[in-house]
């Protein structure tokens, strides 16, 4: 079964041809980040303009890279959300428009469930059930899937989502948009125990997360020291606010997986492509999987992959699809 994938829920106008759910003919993208850097974040109605304008020929070189004709697709597949709406729109629409005229089967697929998807496509061998470990620009979140398709939810933040709090950190640090690659280079060169800062809810029972504690945290040391004009390291700022975060975030999802029973943990969302995450997951013993770092962030052959699997349990979708910018994952 090929399916040819769009999404459109953020600032990355995304098509891709996925085969079987596993296999990757061709992966398409068109990153707004350069579009949006100027504003220090993304904007919505630019971001929706701009996947009006560049989906036509997104979704052509889609077809082109897997050498494919719309012919030889046997389904769509679009990211329904959660998301931007006036984003996730377009590519609805556009899709919607693509099965009318091609008739065949549109597939409506959840953004988070495309995420956890991602490592489908890096191990073709990884079944459910697992642990996985979803952090991305919105959501931070410890999911049990049990299965495709069915998920049971372990731990959420409470607050503001892991890869946000970078995003607020790095700003504060004077970095560009979007801030959590550029906050990992600079703490590279830092050290992660110049500063202390403390972790939210340690002991108690649930496996929840909060971000703005520490957050707030970081910005008043800054703020502190440079109203003092005392001189400060920003890698080491950096460094020390990412080692609370990659502790935290991976101390509640070892506890997780022992609690469970779960021998299997895998990351997701566009945070898993930080390097410490991925070094701190490697120490708690159990078996890892790490999506490719192309698929970590906002693409359309996770989606390719979870539509897969869907289409397997579910209904094609109906021509009334609406997005939907608040689509829960469970
Ligand atoms: P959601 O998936 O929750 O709707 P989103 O689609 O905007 O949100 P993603 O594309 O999955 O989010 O991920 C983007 C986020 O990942 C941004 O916050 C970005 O800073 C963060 N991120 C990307 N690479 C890294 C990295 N190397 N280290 C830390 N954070 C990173
Ligand atoms: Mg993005
Ligand atoms: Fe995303």
């Amino acid at each position: 079964v090929r399916i040819l994938a769009i999404e459109t829920s953020c600032d990355e106008t995304a098509a891709a041809v996925v085969e079987n759910g596993r296999r990757v003919l061709s992966n398409t993208l068109f990153t707004q980040i350069a579009i949006h850097a100027e504003y220090g974040g993304v904007v919505p109605e630019i971001a929706s303009r701009n996947h009006l304008e560049k989906l036509p020929y997104i979704v052509d070189q889609a077809l082109r890279e897997a050498g494919c004709t719309f012919g030889e697709i046997d389904a769509l597949a679009v990211t329904q959300g959660p998301g931007l709406v006036g984003a996730l729109l377009n590519g609805v629409s556009y899709a919607k428009a693509l099965a009318f005229s091609l008739d065949k089967p549109l597939i409506a697929v959840n953004h988070m469930e495309g995420h956890i998807s991602a490592n489908y496509i890096t191990y073709p061998e990884l079944e459910p059930p697992f642990l996985c470990l979803v952090v991305s620009g919105g959501h931070t979140n410890i999911v049990k899937v049990e299965d495709y398709g069915r998920y049971v939810p372990l731990g959420a933040t409470r607050d503001d989502a892991a890869g946000e709090a970078f995003d607020k950190v790095a700003r504060i640090l004077g970095l560009p948009y979007p801030g959590g690659p550029h906050l990992q280079k600079l703490a590279e060169q830092g050290d992660p125990d110049a500063y202390h800062f403390p972790k939210s809810f340690r002991g108690e029972h649930h496996l929840d997360f909060s971000f703005s504690g520490l957050k707030t945290a970081v910005i008043n040391l800054v703020h502190r020291m440079e109203q003092r004009g005392e001189s400060f390291n920003p890698a080491d700022v950096a460094a020390s606010f990412q080692k609370t975060v990659v502790r935290t975030l991976m101390e509640n999802t070892f506890e997780a997986a022992r609690r469970e029973h779960i021998k299997r943990i895998a990351l997701a969302g566009g945070v898993s492509a930080n390097a410490a995450l991925r070094e701190e997951a490697a120490r708690g013993g159990f078996a890892l999987y790490l999506p490719k770092l192309c698929y970590c962030t906002d693409n359309a052959a996770m989606i390719g992959s979870a539509a897969y699997y869907r289409m397997l349990q579910s209904p094609a979708a109906q021509l009334s699809l609406n997005a939907d910018p608040s689509l829960p994952l469970l």
